[in-house]
C-alpha cells in the first residue's frame, strides 16, 4: 500500500474528532501521518450495509421488503471490491468465510426491518454530504446515513450502526456525532433538527435524541477546544499516546512507544510556540519595601 504524502489537518469529521479523544497519536498517524491500515471485515461488512438500506430506497415504497434488501447485498459487495480489489485479501485464506461474513451482512440487513419500516419511509437525503464552516474558521464536514423531513419542516438525522448499542453510560460517544451532524446541518440550513436517531443493527435497538440549542451551542464550544488542540499538537510536534482498551484494535501499534514502537519521523514543520503571556498576578507591581 502507498503512503500519501503528510499534510495538517483542515478539517474536523466526527471520526477524526473521535480519533483524537481516544488517543492523539492515533490521530497524528491517520490523518497527518497517513499510515496505511489493514482491512477489516467488520467495517467492510458496514459498508456494504450502508450502501443496502441506502440503494434499497432506489424501488418503490411497496418494493422495500426484507427479502429484496437481503438480495442486495452479495452485489454491493462485488461493487466495493471493484472499487478496492485489496479487500479480497479479507477472505483470500477460507472462501467459507465470505459465505459467513455475507450471511451475517445479511442478517443485519434484515434486522433494520424490525426497526424501521422503509415502505413508510421517503428520505429527503441519503448519504448526505455536508460541510460548514464555523465562524471561527473551523471546517466541520461528514456523511449523513439520512436526512428525513416531514411535511411540518422537522428534521430528523438518521445513523445507522452495525454494531451494539453501548450502555448508557457510553452513550455519549455515538451521540456526540449525531450533535456533530446536528451542528452541521444546523449552521448550513438554519433548522434546528428535531430528532437524532441511531439505529443499532448488531443488538436491535433504536436510540434517540431531542437535541435543544443549547446542546448543539455545547457541541461547537467543545469542537473548538479540540480544534485548538489539535492544531497546538500539529505546530508543536507534541502527540501523545492514550493507551485504552481500544490499543487491541490499533493497526500502529509497532509504532507506538506504549508498545515498545517508535513513531516515523515527524513530517510537518515544527513551530517553536512562544510562552504564554504571565498571568496577570505573576507580573504584578513588587510589593513596597521590596
Ligand atoms: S496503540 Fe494505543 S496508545 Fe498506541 S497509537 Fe494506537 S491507540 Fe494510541
Amino acid at each position: 500500500m502507498k503512503t500519501r504524502a503528510a499534510t495538517p489537518p483542515t478539517s474536523l469529521s466526527p471520526s477524526r474528532a473521535a480519533d483524537f479523544m481516544q488517543c492523539p497519536l492515533l490521530y497524528r498517524f491517520r490523518v497527518i501521518d497517513k499510515l496505511p491500515e489493514k482491512p477489516s471485515a467488520a467495517a467492510t461488512r458496514g459498508t456494504v450495509v450502508h450502501a443496502v438500506l441506502e440503494r434499497l430506497f432506489d424501488a418503490p415504497a411497496a418494493e422495500r421488503s426484507a427479502g429484496r434488501a437481503r438480495g442486495l447485498v452479495a452485489g454491493e459487495w462485488e461493487r466495493l471490491l471493484a472499487k478496492r480489489p485489496e479487500l479480497a485479501e479479507l477472505f483470500a485464506e477460507d472462501g467459507a468465510q465470505l459465505a459467513q461474513w455475507l450471511t451475517q451482512a445479511e442478517e443485519l440487513v434484515e434486522r433494520w426491518f424490525t426497526l424501521e419500516d422503509p415502505t413508510r419511509l421517503e428520505p429527503a437525503e441519503r448519504e448526505l454530504f455536508v460541510e460548514a464552516r464555523l465562524e471561527s474558521g473551523l471546517r466541520l464536514r461528514g456523511i449523513i446515513d439520512r436526512v428525513d423531513v416531514a411535511p411540518t419542516g422537522e428534521v430528523r438525522i438518521v445513523d445507522y450502526k452495525t454494531g451494539k448499542a453501548p450502555r448508557p453510560e457510553y452513550a455519549d460517544g455515538p451521540l456526540f456525532q449525531m450533535k456533530f451532524y446536528a451542528l452541521v446541518l444546523w449552521r448550513l440550513r438554519g433548522v434546528l433538527p428535531r430528532r437524532l436517531q441511531l439505529v443499532f443493527l448488531g443488538s436491535g435497538d433504536v436510540l434517540t435524541y431531542d437535541p435543544q440549542e443549547g446542546d448543539l451551542r455545547a457541541t461547537e464550544r467543545k469542537l473548538l477546544a479540540l480544534w485548538d488542540a489539535i492544531s497546538r499538537a500539529t505546530e508543536t510536534g507534541d502527540w501523545r499516546p492514550k493507551p485504552g482498551k481500544l490499543c487491541g484494535w490499533c493497526d500502529h501499534q509497532a509504532h507506538c512507544p506504549e508498545f515498545g514502537g517508535t513513531p516515523p519521523p515527524y513530517p510537518l514543520m515544527i513551530q517553536p510556540r512562544l510562552p504564554e503571556p504571565r498571568a496577570a498576578e505573576e507580573v504584578a507591581a513588587p510589593e513596597a519595601g521590596d
